[in-house]
């Protein structure tokens, strides 16, 4: 099966003691390829630095919402310049609004995620979206200052209504682990109905681990389960499903 995961933290720091095993054993797993998204300036350079490492790892730079207090112009630059000049950056990312978790003040996530936008559009750029129980301001904020910005919903969690809307505005929707979980009934259909061409799946490693690995450290290999349940609710074969959403990363990250 032929694999690429759009979102896996790699660079971080549970991966140190066998981080070229693990990726051995992803890439003979069928992993073609792996992007990492960036959740502060320490985690975009270190991402931007193992991309840089083999031609199958992408990365992208961006503040998390965690991280939006800390969030500076300086940052601003630093993610632009490479944007612009160095090649494995594709996307900006993963930025967006956590009022989950509320670890930086709504205001703050907000202005950072909206100065991130901008920085998009500045740079050209998809944008990876980190959206935790935040659907209606993300979606406001897209109509309002994200009208040119397009790119991607990561570990989607919103509804059917909500994903059309999205697609309608050049998104795609990224499926993560829970979309394997037994009790997401909500979840998959939402993955039923997402046209084929607009589909992207990942493992948000280390994070999230699916069935039957729950509880264990997650990594890029999993997306296999992911694609075979997505593909099993689609009534596809899985191989086949798993190419197309291949072919759909490769085009939303502008990999020839
Ligand atoms: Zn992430």
């Amino acid at each position: 099966m032929k694999l690429f995961d759009t979102h896996a933290h790699i660079n971080d720091n549970r991966f140190d003691n066998d981080r070229a095993e693990m990726l051995q054993a992803c890439f003979d797993a069928g992993i073609e390829y792996i992007m990492i998204p960036g959740v502060d300036r320490q985690t975009v350079e270190s991402g931007v630095a193992l991309a840089e490492t083999d031609d199958r790892l992408y990365a992208a730079v961006g503040t998390h919402p965690h991280e939006a207090k800390d969030f500076t112009d300086d940052d601003y630059e630093y993610f632009k310049e490479l944007a612009l000049h160095n090649d494995k950056v594709r996307a900006i990312g993963e930025i967006g609004l956590d009022y989950y978790y509320d670890f930086s003040d709504r205001p703050t996530q907000k202005k950072v995620f909206i100065r991130q936008l901008e920085l998009a559009r500045e740079v050209d750029l998809p944008i990876i979206i980190h959206d935790r129980d935040a659907h209606g301001d993300i979606m406001d904020i897209l109509r309002n200052e994200g009208k040119d910005n397009w790119g991607i919903f990561h570990c989607y969690s919103g509804s059917w209504e909500m994903a059309k809307e999205a697609i309608k505005m050049g998104f795609y929707i990224s499926f993560a682990g829970p979309v394997v979980f037994p009790k997401s009934t909500n979840l998959k259909e939402v993955a039923k109905q997402v046209p084929l061409d607009r589909i992207l799946i990942e493992t948000d490693s280390p994070y999230l681990t699916p069935p039957p690995y729950r509880g264990r450290r997650n990594d890029p290999s999993k997306t296999q389960f992911v694609a075979e349940e997505i593909a099993a609710l689609k009534g596809m074969d899985a191989d086949e499903f798993a190419a197309i959403a291949y072919e759909n990363g490769k085009r939303v990250f502008g990999i020839k």
